[in-house]
This record gives C-alpha cells, sequence and structure tokens, in this order.
C-alpha cells in the first residue's frame, strides 16, 4: 500500500519535472531559433549590402569613364556620335536604361537615342533637383529618387556623376537611369531567398523624407511604393527599438556603419525581422527582411514534435508505472490473502472471520447458525501415525467441509482439529438433518497414502439471534455445546439455557478458584479404608472448598474446571503438599503407619516436572513411599493411555502403587489391564450400590475381584454404606472397603479421633 502510493507520488513528481523540463527545453529551442533567423537575416543583409556598393562603384566608374571621354577628350565630337556611343554603352549594360548629359545648370544636352526628344532641365524639376544639386557637391555619383520617367516610359533609379576638370569646375554632369519595373533581372538578383525582402532606401532627403528605391516584391502600385515616403511613425518606431537594442542612435550608425537586426512589429509592415546596413559612399539603407510568421511556423513544428515525443514518453512511463502499481496491488492482496488463511488447509482464518463477519451477517440477513466442529480422536491419529497423517486428514476434512457448504457459507479453521462454519439460516429440522448429513460425510473412510481411517466430528450449535447476537459469545456457546457432543462423540448438540447456566457456574468457579489456596478455602479430607480382617488399611485424601460466594463446592464440580483453566497444577501440588503433610503428622502422633491414597488428575500427571516433584514432596515429609498409592481415574487415563503409560511405570518403579479408581465406568476397561502397571481395582460405588438386589451387578463386582487377583492387584470397594455389602463382598474376597458405613471423609482432627477409638 505504501510503495503503491509512493509510486504514483514519483509519477506525479517526474511528470512535474518532465512538464518543467520540455518548456525550458521549448524555451532555448525557440531562442535558438529566432537567434539562427537573426543571424540569417544579418548575413543576408550583409551581402546584398556588399555586392550593391561593389556594383554602384562599378557604375560610379563608368559614368565617369564616359563623361570623361566625351568631356575631356572628344569635346568636339557631335550629337550623332555621343549617341551612337550611349547606344553601345547602354548594349554592354543592359541594367542601365538611359544615359544622358546634362550641363550644370541642369539642362539636359543629350541623350540615349531611346528617350523621346524634349526639353528637359533637372535643376528646375521639383522631383530631380535636390539630388542634381548634390551631385554638383558630391565626388560619388549620387543616387536619386525612383521615379517614372515618361520619356522611356520606364520606372528608373536615377544616377548623377559630376564630371570636373583638373581645377575642379565642373565640366557637366552624366545622367543614367538603372531600370526599375517589376521583374527587372538586375536588381532581382539581389533577392537571395524567395521569402526574404530586400529593400533599397534613399537616406533622408532635405524635407526629411525616406523613399523606397527598390522593393523585391513589387505587389502594389509602384506610385504606392515609390512615391510616398516611408511613414514617420514606422521612422520613430524603429528609431526606437533600435536604440532599446543597441543603446546608440541611428545617426552613430550612419557614421560608422555596421549590419544590425530588429524586430519590428508595426502595422505598415507586419511583424518582421530585419537587417539593416547602411552604404554611406552612397547614402542608401540596405534592408532584409523576413516575416516573424516563419518562425513561428518553424517553432510550432517543432512544439509538435517534442510534445508528441513527450506525450509518448508519458504513456509510456504511464504503462510502466501502473503495471509496477498493479503488480504490488496483487502482491498486497496475495499477503493479505495469506495473513486471513490457513497455510495447511487453505481455508480463511480467524482474522479473515473478523474481517468478514458483518458482511456474512448481512448476507444472513443477522439470522444463522455458528458450527463449532471438533474431530475425535485426531491427537490420536497425530500420535500413533505421525503429522504428516494427521495433515493429509486435516486437508481433506477442509475439502469435504468446502464440498459441503455453500460459498454463501463461511467456514474458518480454528485452529488444531477444530473448524467453525457459519451456517446459512434455515430452520432448526432443516440443519439438524444438515449436520446429521455432514457427519455423515466427514466421517466417511479417508485414504491416506497406503492407509485407511476413520475419524469422528463433535460439533456444537449455537443460534443468532435466538441464543445470542454477540460474535464472541456466539463462539463460546457453540463451543460448550460442542463439549456435550464430545461426551458422546461422533454427533452434535444445540446450545441450550442449560448450558448456559452450567457455564455460567463454571466461569463462576474458575473465576473464584483463582484465588481460592491463598484465601485458604480449600483443605483436606481423609476417608479410611479397611481390610476384610476390620483392620486398618489406609486413608484416601479428598480435597474440599468453601468458597464465601458459591458455599461448598463438590470436587466434581472445580476439579474439571481447574484441569480445563489450567490451574490444576497449582491444586495438585497443594493437595499432594496438604495431603503428605497432614498424614505424615498423624502417623507420628499415633505411631502407627497407614496407606495414603491421593487422587491425581491426568492432567497433572502429564506436567513434565510432576514425579520430580512429588518425590520432592515426599522427601520434604520423609515419607515413606511404599504407603502412598496415587489414584488414576480409568476414563481418562485411556484417551492418553500412550502418554501416560512410561510415567506410571516410573512411579511403580519409585515404590509407590497405582489405583484404578472408578473402575468399570469407562469404555475398554478389561483389554487395559494388562498393559497398565496396576496396583489396585477400584470399584466403582455405582455397582456396590446394586450388588444386594442385582444378581447381573454382583456377578460383575465378582468377574473384576476374579480379575484383579489374577493380575496380583487387591480389589478396593468404593462406598459401602451396610454390613450387608461387606459381608457379601467379604464372600467375594474382595481386599478394602470404603465407605460411609466405616466413615465419612474427616478432618485431620476428626480422623485422630476415630483413629484412636480404634
Ligand atoms: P473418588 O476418588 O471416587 O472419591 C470417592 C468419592 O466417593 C468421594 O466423593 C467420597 O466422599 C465419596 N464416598 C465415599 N464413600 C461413600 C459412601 O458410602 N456413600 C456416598 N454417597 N459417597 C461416598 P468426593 O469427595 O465428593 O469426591 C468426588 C470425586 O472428586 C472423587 O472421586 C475424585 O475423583 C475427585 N476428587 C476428590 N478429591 C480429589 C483430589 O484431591 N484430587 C483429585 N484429582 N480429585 C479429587
Ligand atoms: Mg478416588
Ligand atoms: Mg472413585
Amino acid at each position: 500500500m505504501i510503495l503503491k502510493n509512493n509510486i504514483w507520488k514519483i509519477f506525479y513528481l517526474l511528470s512535474i519535472v518532465a512538464t518543467l523540463f520540455l518548456v525550458t527545453l521549448l524555451y532555448f529551442n525557440y531562442k535558438g531559433i529566432k537567434e539562427r533567423y537573426t543571424t540569417q537575416v544579418e548575413y543576408y543583409t550583409q551581402i546584398v549590402a556588399q555586392s550593391i556598393e561593389a556594383d554602384f562603384m562599378q557604375k560610379d566608374m563608368l559614368l565617369s569613364v564616359v563623361g570623361e571621354s566625351i568631356f575631356k577628350e572628344c569635346k568636339s565630337s557631335s550629337k550623332a556620335k555621343t549617341e551612337e556611343l550611349f547606344s553601345l554603352i547602354l548594349k554592354h549594360n543592359p541594367s542601365l536604361v538611359t544615359l544622358g548629359l546634362a550641363d550644370k545648370n541642369g539642362q539636359v544636352l543629350v541623350s540615349s537615342s531611346n528617350v523621346e526628344k524634349k526639353d528637359i532641365n533637372l535643376m528646375t524639376n521639383d522631383k530631380t533637383s535636390y539630388d542634381f544639386k548634390r551631385s554638383l557637391s558630391s565626388d560619388h555619383m549620387v543616387v536619386s529618387r525612383t521615379y517614372y520617367f515618361d520619356a522611356i516610359n520606364e520606372w528608373i533609379i536615377p544616377l548623377r556623376k559630376a564630371i570636373r576638370d583638373d581645377d575642379g569646375n565642373i565640366l557637366g554632369v552624366v545622367i543614367a537611369g538603372i531600370k526599375n519595373s517589376k521583374n527587372s533581372n538586375y536588381l532581382d538578383a539581389f533577392e537571395l531567398s524567395k521569402n526574404k525582402i530586400v529593400v533599397i532606401l534613399k537616406d533622408l532627403d532635405d524635407k526629411g523624407n525616406l523613399y523606397k528605391l527598390y522593393y523585391s516584391q513589387q505587389n502594389s502600385s509602384q506610385i504606392d511604393l515609390y512615391e510616398k515616403p516611408i511613414k514617420k511613425e514606422l521612422l520613430s518606431h524603429v528609431k526606437e527599438i533600435f536604440y532599446s537594442k543597441y543603446k546608440y542612435s541611428i545617426k552613430e550608425l550612419r557614421k560608422r556603419p555596421k549590419t544590425i537586426s530588429l524586430f519590428i512589429n508595426s502595422d505598415q509592415i507586419g511583424d518582421n525581422i530585419v537587417g539593416l546596413n547602411y552604404v554611406k559612399k552612397y547614402k542608401l539603407w540596405i534592408s532584409v527582411g523576413g516575416s516573424v510568421q516563419e518562425i513561428k511556423e518553424e517553432f510550432s513544428r517543432e512544439v509538435i514534435l517534442y510534445i508528441t515525443m513527450f506525450i509518448l514518453t508519458f504513456i509510456i512511463f504511464f504503462i510502466l508505472f501502473k503495471s509496477v502499481a498493479v503488480s504490488e496491488k496483487r502482491k498486497d492482496l496475495e499477503l493479505i490473502r495469506q495473513v486471513q488463511h490457513d497455510t495447511l488447509t487453505n481455508l480463511p482464518n480467524r482474522i479473515y472471520m473478523y474481517e468478514n463477519i458483518q458482511n456474512y451477517r448481512k448476507l444472513y440477513n443477522n439470522k444463522y447458525f455458528v458450527l463449532y466442529l471438533d474431530l475425535d480422536n485426531f491427537k490420536n491419529i497425530n500420535d500413533k501415525f505421525g503429522h504428516i497423517a494427521g495433515d493429509d486428514i486435516l486437508i481433506e476434512v477442509a475439502n469435504r467441509l468446502n464440498m459441503f457448504f455453500t460459498k454463501d457459507e463461511m467456514i474458518i479453521r480454528q485452529g488444531g482439529d477444530e473448524f467453525i462454519v457459519f451456517a446459512n439460516n434455515i430452520n432448526r429440522k432443516e440443519i439438524e438433518l444438515k449436520i446429521q448429513d455432514l457427519i455423515n460425510y466427514i466421517s466417511k473412510v479417508y485414504h491416506i497414502g497406503k492407509r485407511d481411517f476413520r475419524i469422528g466430528v463433535s460439533i456444537g450449535i449455537a443460534e443468532c439471534p435466538k441464543d445470542a447476537k454477540n460474535i464472541e459469545e456466539l463462539l463460546s456457546l457453540a463451543d460448550t455445546a460442542m463439549y456435550q457432543a464430545k461426551k458422546i462423540k461422533n454427533s452434535y448438540s444445540f446450545f441450550s439455557e442449560e448450558m448456559r447456566s452450567l457455564n455460567a457456574f463454571r466461569t463462576e468457579v474458575e473465576h473464584e478458584l483463582r484465588g481460592a489456596i491463598e484465601a485458604r478455602e480449600l483443605w483436606m479430607a481423609y476417608q479410611p479404608q479397611i481390610n476384610s480382617d476390620e483392620t486398618l488399611y489406609g486413608v484416601e485424601a479428598l480435597v474440599r472448598w468453601q468458597n464465601k460466594k458459591l458455599g461448598f463446592v463438590a470436587p466434581d464440580k472445580f476439579i474439571y474446571v481447574a484441569e480445563e483453566s489450567g490451574l490444576m497444577k497449582e491444586l495438585g501440588e497443594f493437595i499432594i503438599q496438604t495431603s503428605l503433610r497432614e498424614i505424615k503428622m498423624v502417623q507420628e502422633e499415633l505411631s502407627l503407619t497407614f496407606n495414603l491414597s491421593i487422587n491425581i488428575s491426568v492432567v497433572q500427571l502429564m506436567e513434565a516436572d510432576f514425579l520430580p516433584n512429588l518425590l520432592k514432596a515426599i522427601a520434604l515429609e520423609n515419607f515413606n513411599r511404599s504407603s502412598l498409592t496415587l489414584e488414576i481415574t480409568e476414563s481418562l487415563s485411556i484417551e492418553s493411555l500412550d502418554d501416560v503409560l512410561p510415567i506410571l511405570y516410573d512411579i511403580q518403579e519409585h515404590d509407590i502403587k497405582i489405583s484404578l479408581d472408578d473402575f468399570g465406568t469407562g469404555y475398554s476397561s478389561l483389554s487395559i489391564l494388562r498393559e497398565l502397571p496396576i496396583d489396585e481395582l477400584k470399584i466403582d460405588k455405582s455397582f456396590i450400590d446394586k450388588i444386594l438386589y442385582d444378581e447381573s451387578e454382583k456377578n460383575l463386582v465378582d468377574s473384576i475381584i476374579n480379575i484383579g487377583k489374577n493380575f496380583h492387584m487387591k480389589t478396593l470397594a468404593e462406598g459401602v454404606e451396610s454390613i450387608e455389602q461387606i459381608d457379601e463382598l467379604k464372600r467375594s474376597n474382595c481386599d478394602i472397603f470404603q465407605g460411609y458405613y466405616y466413615s465419612k471423609p474427616l478432618s485431620r482432627e476428626d480422623l485422630i479421633k476415630f483413629l484412636r477409638k480404634g
């Protein structure tokens, strides 16, 4: 989960960084394109300016040569000859369309033959006088304003060159015209690129006007192009942006010409990048310009390319991150699944149960049965055939449960051989039938490896909402009911109100028992055991509990609680130590040795340090080991026979006797007698009760006594209440008698009195 969130955080961060990077990249890209265009335009301007200057210088020279040859060398030559010379020169210089001579007063004297003969004076004409005058004072050729020369029906750029004698006196002026019509091959040659506009401007005249001499894209009328000066606003606008870029004035530039470039955006010329160069000698501005639109177009192409690449990369990264996130999520889900499931059976576990119970409750409309299943004698299989066989059976049981219940019924492995099922609410009759089917199904034979196993199941059932609503309570009630079913085995039991009060009592007993030893509520009573010759054999120690809240509680009612709640070890040690100490004291007081029988719970017996602790207690009291018997209840000892057997042998080896208590009430009584190291059989009171009037019970007791004799065991009749019973039992050769006939269990003081009486 954490990683998943982080992955998207990294992704967002990466996206922001990439976007910033893209914007920066585009910014520098735009700057680069702009710089490239600027350099290009400056370069073009430089080249155009240089070539125009070179060409004009050539023309300057030509006019000088022509003028000098006419005025100086051939003073006497005729008009006709001059015209002939002009024709020849024009033929060889196709860029020139007219040639002529004027005197210093501006009167045209001769002109090339293509010019219509009429009286022309350049000094008196408004359009020509300013430049004509300029030519008289200039050493160089003077380039004049483009105008329509009607004598030849052409737009021309006029050239004037004054010719001087050696003293510097003006002899005359050579005049010429460069053809400036649309598609003039000569001028168009300056146009280096189709999308660059070349403009030649004549520097400011006496009226402060700036006129175009040439405009490479002559789309509009030539009158508009050449007759109207450049607008003043445009001029001041250019001045401003020039200054703000170069930090000096145009005037300075005129003095020290160099190629510059400006971005000019105005209504007159649109949005352009313009290169500018001043040709000082001929007072001309050369400008090469390109539209900013071009820069924008190139930039947009780059933008599209970059953004496409960016989006593609973004998509690839997104897919990558998405797949990582998805796989992380899958891992998370798998982890959750693992935590919520049992590894052996793959069934959901308690964690799953608590996480999902609300969903199931909704599904069941809060009406359902909780089944608590516990396999019968599963421990035996584990012990006898190993854990692998046990595991295989558990897996098979889980499979059967999955097959048996629907998807809507939650099956939980509670742990060990216990399972919980939340079953759909059907009526009581149907669930009983269903559970009976389930028991049959679970107890069908299991083929594991080469062996066949049979296993039973005990099921306790609690119903929601009838028995309880709270989940914990329902589980506990079903568990209680399961214990009831366990008494019969391979059966089921519904929770009942009776069990509830029993349960409540049990809970209270457990609670009160915890403090009982410290509160000195427990003590020992001793019941005498008498030999058939009426002498004392010994006593049985019986624990007693008087509680403030519960009153007198019989051992039947609390020993099993102590066993189930882990209190038996402490209680058992109290019983052993107290009995040994008290009986030793009685024996010493009366100088009498007799036997002591102590009841031992199997739970006690299974404690690892049981025997060492017992021996320690015996040594502490200096008790005679051969006068000690441990009573073990038969029904309990069978289930865990394999575990108990070695301990029993160990005990016997230490010279301590073992008695099988309540003999005859268990199941496989006779068969285990051979295996167990037993010194004494205690015939249960339920048999003794009936011997006087029930022949078959009498026979049963007789055969128990005989069996005992055969195995060299002593037999003890428990709960003898009349002399008739004793006489009958004596006739059957019973060895020892214990019961109310002789005495009820007695306190230590009462026991002393009893023994003193003899
Ligand atoms: P148990 O070992 O079979 O003990 C004999 C029970 O029969 C005792 O009941 C005793 O008081 C009773 N009894 C003896 N003679 C007669 C008689 O003539 N008539 C009648 N009606 N009853 C007679 P108690 O003391 O209530 O003990 C019940 C069971 O509790 C015992 O059965 C024993 O299994 C267990 N128990 C008692 N004390 C201890 C103990 O210290 N440790 C352990 N582990 N279990 C004990
Ligand atoms: Mg007993
Ligand atoms: Mg008994």
